[in-house]
């Protein structure tokens, strides 16, 4: 089979990406597979292309909703109109309707809670499933950064569907990680397809700055100078804010802002704009970024340190996907680490919520949504109370229950922590940052690229505008005495 030449007349493209022939070679060979691709390196086609192929349905169990949306939009796009995304944005009716009708569809993006509903997956015994593709595959293992309750349970469904042919697809993962999710699956004889995390056209540059002020008006400054599109990193909501603001008011760029808390239709429009070039840059917080394929970026800066190195390396791999220069600047001021502690606290539903919740459940008659509102709990600690609450629905040992939960929440603030202290451990990092973000992926730097990171050396006229020459004389040269400054 030529696959380049049916690659061409289904896709459009004349060649795979890395890593993309690999997966589909083993999946087409009937070998069930583990792919660690970087984002960017079109993870979908990993399953589109042995659709394409063989007779049956390929089932992708995806996270996140939004990026299931988007997929199937793309799918659409580009001429495939038997996909379907089977999740809580479906009406009743709706439901029904595609339930009844799986057979008609070749591609089914399924979430995870819709496999825990009995008649999903009787319907999906009805069906042959070609291929089970988990996509995020992370979220399987309890020691990732992104565990999610509902995950662990796919080997079980996995089972009850016959052991299909599987597919595990993730951006990044530990060694640990990749064993946990090969065993939760229960994989036999698996084949591993793994690229390399580094993207070696991406400067790594880590700034330490003494408080917020300096490190506002560092970023202002290197967004003044930098070559656009790029994108600003922030933890907080209001800093993104704050900071497309001042940008705005010193007409330094043309800026967006890009967070949770605005509405769809809102952040439809901006991502729209940025993708149409109307926007240079965006504010915007880590819900900013997955399926936009924007291949231009030349810059992403973080305002605040992420939760982890697999989130920072995710948001840097935004960059560059044409190849050219980009680069990646962190700013850390002391203290920054107190962040993402919180944040990780606020995902997780806290004693006194888990406590309420049980004596709740003691009493009345459970009906989710007035718990979820009146307990006050997030959506991301509402989809772990789930889990547990199924779990009380079918055996009434509420102590138990109760016990394991709070357990959990414990463990997973402690993996949560050692996630931040590797990050900060990088940002103290006195070695090569690429060298060093490569051993926390048990990878080993083979090829030094001349623009590395600031201990290597960066010369940062490769990332700035042409027209830098315009900028008035006496910024040019602090800015100068700034390069001599990181480069000596
Ligand atoms: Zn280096």
């Amino acid at each position: 089979m030529d696959l380049e030449k049916l690659l061409q007349k289904h896709f459009g493209y004349p060649s795979f990406k890395t890593g993309q022939k690999e997966v589909i070679t083993s999946i087409l060979s009937g070998r069930h597979t583990l792919a660690i691709l970087p984002t960017g390196t079109g993870k979908s086609l990993c399953y589109q292309f042995p659709g394409l192929i063989f007779p049956g349905q390929v089932l992708i169990i995806s996270p996140l909703l939004s990026l299931m949306q988007d997929q199937v939009e793309q799918f659409k796009r580009y001429g495939e109109k038997r996909v379907v995304a089977v999740n809580s944005f479906l009406s009743f009716e709706e439901k029904q309707f595609v339930l009844k009708n799986l057979m008609k569809y070749k591609f089914i993006f399924l979430s995870p809670e819709m496999l825990q509903v009995p008649v999903v997956i009787q319907k999906l015994k009805e069906i042959t499933i070609s291929l089970f593709v988990v996509d995020e595959a992370h979220c399987i293992s309890q020691w990732g950064y992104d565990f999610r309750p509902d995950y662990s349970k796919l080997g079980e469904i996995r089972k009850q569907l016959g052991n299909p042919l599987t597919l595990a697809l993730t951006a990044t993962g530990t060694r640990k990680v990749r064993e946990d999710i090969i065993e939760t699956l229960g994989l036999t004889e698996v084949t591993k397809v793994e690229a390399s995390v580094d993207r070696p056209n991406i400067a790594l540059y880590v700034e330490k700055v003494s408080d917020y002020r300096e490190k506002e008006s560092r970023v202002l400054e290197l967004v003044s100078k930098l070559r656009k599109p790029g994108i600003i990193y922030f933890s907080s909501k209001k800093s993104a804010e704050q900071i497309a603001q001042l940008l705005a008011n010193k007409k330094l760029c043309k800026v967006g802002v890009y967070h949770s808390g605005l509405d769809q239709d809102t952040r439809i429009l901006i991502q729209q704009q940025f993708l149409h070039d109307q926007l240079d840059v965006i504010c915007a917080t880590s819900a900013f970024g997955m399926g936009v394929n924007k291949e231009n970026i030349r810059f992403i800066l973080h305002y605040h340190m992420p939760m982890q190195m697999e989130s920072y390396l995710q948001e840097i791999g935004r960059a560059g996907r044409d190849g050219n220069p980009s680069i990646a600047c962190l700013f850390y001021a002391p203290g920054d680490e107190m962040l993402p502690v919180q944040l990780a606290e606020g995902e997780l539903p806290s004693e006194q919520q888990i406590a309420w919740l049980f004596q709740r459940l003691v009493h009345a008659e459970i009906n989710f949504q007035e718990l979820k509102e009146l307990g006050g709990f997030s959506d991301v600690q509402w989809r772990i109370v789930e889990t547990f609450l199924h779990q009380a629905n079918e055996n009434s040992d509420f102590k138990g229950i109760q016990e394991s939960f709070l357990k959990f929440v414990k463990e997973r603030l402690q993996v949560k922590r050692s996630y931040i202290t590797q990050m900060k451990k990088w940002i103290d990092s006195c070695y090569c940052r690429r060298e060093c973000l490569l051993q926390y992926f048990e990878e080993t730097l083979t090829v030094k690229v001349p623009q590395c990171c600031d201990y290597c050396g960066i010369e940062f006229q490769v990332y700035q505008e042409m027209n830098q020459e315009l900028v008035t004389q006496q910024t040019e040269e602090t800015w100068q005495e700034y390069l001599e400054k990181i480069l000596t």
